[in-house]
């Protein structure tokens, strides 16, 4: 199965990509986590993105859809596919057709997380995760059982994203309302879309898009 999981920054993309490879043994294929292992790594791509990144502009159509790419030709031909933060523009949303079809894939589901944005400037500059795990934190919302702890594998050490601050983020939400949401309508008339409130519960919006996935 490859779905897509369209909706702003804050969403909770990242969240529920994170529980269906959990659960099902799908692979997540985050274009904002690629993004930053190569900016970290300091490669050609990571140089160009960097800057980019930090503004909340859109990095390159070419750039995301070559990462897409390889790590799709990364993956066995029976692993599902979870898009995160990709398609973003309708280049991408076109590329990702002529990908998929290339390998003898086709796209099941467009979830679209529905949220309130006045909401997402608080679920976002609030947001942090464990430096050696990776597993997400809120400052209000979900914190550590033991402050300075990670839940999951007990490490200390928690960091941010340099573009989760406010000013970046109205950018962010603006490049998803002129670029991202138009791509919308062209799934919507392949009658893949399914909408889901991405303002519920995370538990409730996991079961809801568990509820698509095995429709
Ligand atoms: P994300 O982690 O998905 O919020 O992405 C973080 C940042 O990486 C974005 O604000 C963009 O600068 C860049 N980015 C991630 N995915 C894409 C994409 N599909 N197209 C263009 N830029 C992207």
């Amino acid at each position: 199965m490859n779905i897509i999981l369209l909706g702003p920054p804050g969403a909770g993309k990242g969240t529920q990509a994170q529980r269906l490879v959990e659960k099902h043994g799908m692979r997540q294929l985050s274009t904002g986590d690629m993004l930053r292992a190569a900016v970290k790594a300091g490669t050609p791509t990571g140089l160009e993105a960097k800057a980019v990144m930090e503004r909340g502009e859109l990095v390159s159509d070419a750039i995301v859809s070559a990462l897409i790419g390889d790590e799709l030709d990364s993956m066995g031909a029976e692993s599902g596919a979870i898009f995160d933060g990709y398609p973003r523009t309708e280049a991408q949303a076109e590329s990702l057709d002529s990908i998929l079809e290339a390998r003898g894939r086709k796209l099941d589901h467009v979830i679209e997380l529905d949220v309130n944005e006045d909401a997402l400037v608080e679920r976002i500059t609030g947001r942090f995760t464990c430096a050696s795990c990776g597993k997400g934190y809120h400052d209000t919302f979900e914190k550590p059982q033991v402050e300075g702890t990670c839940d999951k594998c007990g490490g200390h050490e928690f960091k941010r994203r340099p573009d989760d601050n406010a000013e970046t983020v109205r950018t962010r939400m603006a490049e998803y309302r002129a670029k991202t949401a138009p791509i919308l309508p062209v799934y919507e008339v392949r009658g893949i879309v399914s909408k889901v409130d991405g303002m519920a519960d995370m538990d409730e919006v996991t079961a809801a898009i568990e509820a698509i996935l095995a429709k």
